[in-house]
């Protein structure tokens, strides 16, 4: 493991940071971190398919590198959904992490299936966490919100702290009649985003991923 390297952002304890090394602007491969008193949550970690652009190139993986140097401070991986752009990076790098990762049940068997097929099933320790579920991991205090989206169980994330708190949304739609699962939770999204007065020291944020709104399903 290489030391920090003198070029990395300063970070301070008494804040709350987001550092999305993947994901933002771009599309695909997400890994997005949250710093408070100095410990780390990662949000996310999946992969690009590479497409033509590349030739022989299958898959691209955000570079974890940044927060590999820090792992004694990484509390845990939450997924948010099952999709290969927030979840299939997990068998390539946990190894280089070796940390907690949390999901609802479906991304949980998704996982598991790829971690199977790594070799890592009985080395990265899973925990699911029930729909609508609550987690608390150092300074954050997580709720799981469902979303609507086009693959089962998609979750924001109300992540919050004592410096602020932030609705991390993943990938949304609005679709008041999905197909398979439970309709987006309005309630404890507009709950989640209200007033932003619960933490001291701070607002709230928002974090989105790809999001729109359909209408009614003919
Ligand atoms: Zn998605």
């Amino acid at each position: 493991m290489n030391a920090p390297s003198a070029a990395a952002p300063s970070v301070q304890r008494d804040a709350l940071h987001f550092l999305p090394l993947g994901g933002a602007g771009e599309i695909g491969m997400n890994l997005n971190l949250y710093a408070c008193q100095g410990q780390w949550l990662m949000v996310d970690l999946g992969i690009t398919f590479a497409g033509d652009t590349l030739p022989g190139i299958d898959v691209l993986m955000p570079d974890p590198a940044y927060i590999e140097e820090r792992r004694k401070d990484l509390l845990a991986i939450v997924l948010t959904h099952a999709h290969e752009d927030h979840l299939g990076a997990v068998a390539y790098l946990w190894p280089r992490l070796r940390c907690p990762v949390y999901a609802t049940p479906f991304a949980a068997a998704v996982l598991r299936e790829k971690l199977a097929d790594a070799k890592l099933l009985s080395e990265v320790p899973l925990t699911e966490v029930a729909l609508s579920g609550r987690l608390d991991l150092g300074p954050f205090a997580l709720t799981f919100i469902s979303l609507t989206h086009s693959i089962p169980e998609p979750n924001a994330l109300l992540i919050e702290t004592p410096y602020g708190r932030v609705m991390h949304t993943g990938d949304w739609k609005i679709d008041p009649d999905p197909l398979v699962g439970d309709p987006l939770d309005e309630a404890a999204l507009r709950q989640g985003g209200g007033s932003g007065g619960g933490a001291p020291g701070g607002g709230g944020g928002v974090v989105c991923g790809v999001g729109g709104v359909v209408g009614p399903r003919p």
